[in-house]
């Protein structure tokens, strides 16, 4: 889209060592970091690549035929992650979203799915197992997927506009065939059904109402659209504050068509503000992830595909699990004590202070990328 993107330095050779410390005190559910967040939410990237190359994501110029995605064998297994999320569990997880990269790319997901949705809360509870995908793959595996226990998912949907959307997919991609992964997760039972709209100003704002209309009268409830402010992560998609719509004027463009009431957040930590339709039709939410950090109950942390904690989208370094779980043969207790030493030095928020105008941390440092470490 004309945008001057920056050359990628490369972030995945520099990961922060995962310390075993001397006591090894067991997970009680009761973590806490710095800033009293609890660890709640666990986002799982299960690849690095992916079939689109949307220009804020993975720009084409940067992520080309040369691009060194990460080999087969850096990956954690299925068992790795499993492993690894039932300790996250035992430490307070509540919540498991899979990602990427697109992460339907991944062989046999549905297996982890599975595998997942065995583990339990140290209250004996199911996790709340989710996963985000540009559908692509969905009409093929919807069924599958919800066979093994996936509960819901968030499909990403930049434009209704086929024109607009293939232009921001980058690789020709048709909106019909997202429109028929929508319709068989639908179908499958996956609910509720998200579809995140990130929008860019001057890309594909003028699509916002056009899209509000089309979920509430075809979807009504068994749809959520979502808009997200564009963000500046990563190093690699040339972001610019002007590039950002903020939500105001987002929920400003729907209610002038279409009157909204305030709703109230379903979730601690929840991301994005709810409004439903005042005549019933359904709700959309709004993610001003930019203009409204909410990094003061942010509970989520990153696995990245081959097995870095990240406690920050924006941060710029992660924990390598990895040879706590592979080459040290650590035990459980280890690998417990491990992250939760990891979390209770949490401090990041770096929205928050991009918000009041101080420099975050990794200010000038690169930022990893999103399709690394997942949305
Ligand atoms: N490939 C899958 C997909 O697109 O749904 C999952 C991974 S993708 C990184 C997860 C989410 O991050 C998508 O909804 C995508 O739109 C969003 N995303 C990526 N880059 C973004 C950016 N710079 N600002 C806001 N959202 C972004
Ligand atoms: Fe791929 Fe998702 Fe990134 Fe688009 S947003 S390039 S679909 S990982
Ligand atoms: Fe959480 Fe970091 Fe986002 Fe703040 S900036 S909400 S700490 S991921």
């Amino acid at each position: 889209m004309g945008d001057a993107t920056i050359p990628l330095i490369d972030l995945r050779h520099a990961p922060l060592k995962a310390v075993v410390p001397r006591e090894l005190r067991p997970p009680n559910g009761l973590l806490i970091d710095q800033l009293g967040r609890p660890l709640r939410d666990l986002r799982i990237s299960v690849t690095d690549r992916c079939n689109f190359r949307c220009s804020y994501c993975m720009p084409k110029e940067v992520f080309d035929r040369q691009y060194a995605f990460l080999p087969h064998s850096s990956l954690l297994s299925f068992e790795e992650i499993s492993r690894t999320a039932r300790i996250f569990a035992s430490h307070g997880v509540q919540k498991i979203r899979l990602t990427g990269g697109e992460p339907l790319l991944r062989k046999h997901l549905e297996v982890l799915v599975g595998m997942l949705a065995a583990l339990r809360t140290p209250q004996g509870q199911a996790l709340d197992l989710t996963l985000t995908t540009n559908a692509s793959l969905l009409t093929r595996k919807a069924q599958a997927l919800r066979d093994a226990g996936l509960q819901r998912i968030t499909i990403s949907l930049d434009a209704l506009d086929d024109a607009i959307f293939r232009r921001m997919n980058d690789v020709d991609f048709p909106v019909a065939d997202v429109l028929a992964g929508i319709e068989a997760a639908a179908r499958a039972g996956l609910a509720p059904i998200k579809v995140n709209s990130v929008v860019k100003r001057g890309v594909n704002d003028h699509e916002i109402v056009p899209m509000a209309r089309f979920f509430r009268e075809h979807f009504g409830h068994a749809v959520v659209l979502r808009f997200i402010e564009y963000m500046d992560v990563g190093s690699t998609n040339g972001w610019a504050m002007d590039h950002v719509l903020p939500s105001s004027e987002v929920r400003r463009r729907i209610e002038d068509q279409f009157p909204l009431v305030a709703m109230r957040a379903s979730a601690e930590g929840e991301t994005a503000q709810r409004w439903a339709y005042a005549d019933g039709r359904g709700e959309v939410g709004f993610i001003s992830s930019v203009t409204q950090a909410f990094c003061h109950d942010c509970n989520r942390a990153r696995l990245s595909t081959e097995g870095r904690l990240y406690l920050c989208l924006f941060a710029s370094q992660g924990f390598d699990l990895r040879p706590l779980l592979r080459e040290e043969q650590a035990n459980d207790e280890a690998l417990a004590a491990a992250i939760g030493l990891i979390w209770s030095k949490r401090d990041d928020r770096y929205s928050q202070l991009r918000g009041l105008n101080a420099a975050p941390p990794n200010t000038g440092t690169r930022k990893v990328e999103m399709h690394y470490i997942g949305g």
